[in-house]
């Protein structure tokens, strides 16, 4: 989308006054996101609406200001857009990159993606993954739940509220799903870039398979198979396929397959397209 009319404008102070507001996109742990158009430039985004309150209460308001800083500086066609922020009393309202095409969460929910679009999602996250580590930035929360999809079907990586500027080598305390996190991080130790590649492993895995790799119904149990790399990929899973995925979830994190290299994989090679547009005109 490069840039269109919101970037094109002085940076300036927004009020609530400047949107016209649409109907809710949806809604999120500390508020909701609602489609809006910029009066002047007709521009639509997405406003998302958070509460002090409730940042305030659930001690997250550094984690949001993070996630302002590092977003808003990030430039790439695969992550989703930060255009500015202003506040009220009672709420701070983020100016967000539409994303006509919504979760890709609920896209997968079980499903599997053929070759072509399950490459070309890998191809795109890596590209982007790989900008970001360029400017030190690290990620660590990629999920489906954290990225959204355009109107031309392309990957926006959002949500960088756990993202931090490398190097950090610290713990984390761990709350929510453990299935995308390295055996380093679930196991408490320092950690570094590489995080970003495994959970980019556990995303390949389920594109194609439908369901991440180490999931079970035990906290425990997910913990140990990703600590032992408990990995067992399925017959039905193309030779060049599972041979990146094993590249990718590999336990020694200085051992897992750079990003740059993930691109000039033959499985990436052979499937991935440039656009997802020549993707959907070969479904047609
Ligand atoms: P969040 O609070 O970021 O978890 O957002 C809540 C939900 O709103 C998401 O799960 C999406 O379905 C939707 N949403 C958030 N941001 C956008 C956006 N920029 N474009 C379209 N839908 C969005």
């Amino acid at each position: 989308m490069g840039g269109g009319p919101m970037h094109a404008q002085a940076p300036r102070s927004w009020t609530l006054d400047d949107f016209e507001i649409g109907k809710p996109l949806g809604k999120g742990q500390f508020g909701s996101v609602y489609l809006a158009r910029e009066k002047k430039t007709k521009y639509i985004v997405g406003l998302k609406v958070l509460f002090k309150s409730q940042l305030v209460k659930n001690r997250v308001e550094h984690q949001l200001r993070r996630e302002i800083e590092i977003q808003s500086h990030l430039r790439h066609p695969n992550i989703l857009r930060l255009f500015g922020y202003f506040y009220d009393d009672t709420r701070i309202f983020l100016i967000l990159e539409y994303a006509a095409r919504g979760e890709l969460y609920k896209q997968l929910c079980g499903h599997q993606f053929d070759e072509p679009r399950a490459a070309t999602y890998v191809a795109s996250l890596a590209h982007s993954l790989n900008y970001c580590h360029s400017k030190h930035v690290i990620h660590r929360d990629l999920k489906p739940e954290n990225i959204l999809i355009g109107l031309n079907g392309d990957l926006k990586i959002a949500d960088f509220g756990w993202s931090v500027h490398a190097p950090r080598n610290r713990r984390t305390t761990l709350c929510g799903t453990l299935d995308y996190l390295p055996p380093e991080m679930v196991e408490g130790k320092s950690h570094d870039h590489t995080v970003d590649v495994w959970a980019l492993g556990i995303l390949a895995y389920e594109f194609l398979i439908g369901t991440p790799p180490f999931e079970t119904d035990s906290r425990q149990a997910t913990f140990r198979k990703i600590s032992s790399v408990d990995l067992c990929i399925p017959s039905t899973i193309s030779r060049n396929a599972a041979d990146l995925i094993g590249r990718l979830l590999v336990k020694d994190p200085a051992e897992r397959l750079a990003l740059k290299d993930v691109l000039r994989h033959p499985w990436i090679l052979e499937h991935a397209s440039d656009t997802l547009a020549s993707l959907e005109r070969r479904k047609s």
